[in-house]
């Protein structure tokens, strides 16, 4: 279950983001939060409600830390690092992921709908029944990863290369897969077919 305080401030129905009674529109003074925000990153290594819905993060490194039951909706994330990280339940749809490295990483259970991502790696990458529905993906290898059961359907790519990727169940109905390209990946086991109703 995810927990979430509302903002404090008067009439905004936003969510207040991690250790803030504000949410990332009313922070009082957003450059003091976003040092404290990375000081608290780089002093642990799991860690769960971390609530950063419409946040804008440039240059963290996240690399290693695993967040859980997290909040991230509408957030932006420019020239971040998440290798090896690991996401289990994490919320980061309607968001933007420019230039962010996820080698290693485990991402499961999480959501990346109508989320802009571009210029991402996903090399070595695990991303496990997670949701890129409507997800518009550009300039963004997958290559050695492992896509079991994760939806792109509604997705837009536009240079897009699934190298040597396991697409065992994975969803591509209603995707613009013009800018998508296949190699050495067993589409033949990943769904394209909207008229197919099978699981
Ligand atoms: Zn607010």
């Amino acid at each position: 279950m995810i927990v979430r305080q509302s903002c404090a401030a008067e009439g905004c129905g936003g969510i207040a983001v991690w250790n803030s009674a504000h949410c990332a529109a009313h922070l009082p003074d957003a450059a003091a939060y976003l040092a404290d925000l990375k000081a608290r990153l780089a002093g642990g290594s799991s860690f769960e409600a971390v609530h950063l819905s419409g946040i804008a993060l440039e240059g963290f490194d996240l690399s290693g830390k695993e967040f859980v039951c997290s909040d991230w909706s509408g957030a932006s994330l420019t020239g971040c690092a998440f290798t090896g990280v690991k996401f289990n339940l994490v919320f980061l749809d309607r968001g933007r992921l420019a230039r962010c490295r996820f080698e290693g990483a485990k991402v499961k259970w999480s959501v990346f709908a109508e989320t802009e991502i571009t210029g991402c790696e996903f090399i070595n990458t695990d991303v496990f029944r997670c949701n890129l529905n409507a997800a518009r993906i550009a300039n963004t290898p997958f290559r050695n990863a492992t896509l079991y059961s994760t939806r792109f359907i509604g997705a837009h790519f536009q240079a897009v290369e699934f190298e040597n990727c396991n697409l065992l169940r994975s969803h591509f109905e209603m995707a613009d897969l013009s800018g998508a390209r296949f190699s050495n990946s067993n589409t033949e086991e990943a769904f394209f077919d909207r008229e197919r109703i099978e699981e």
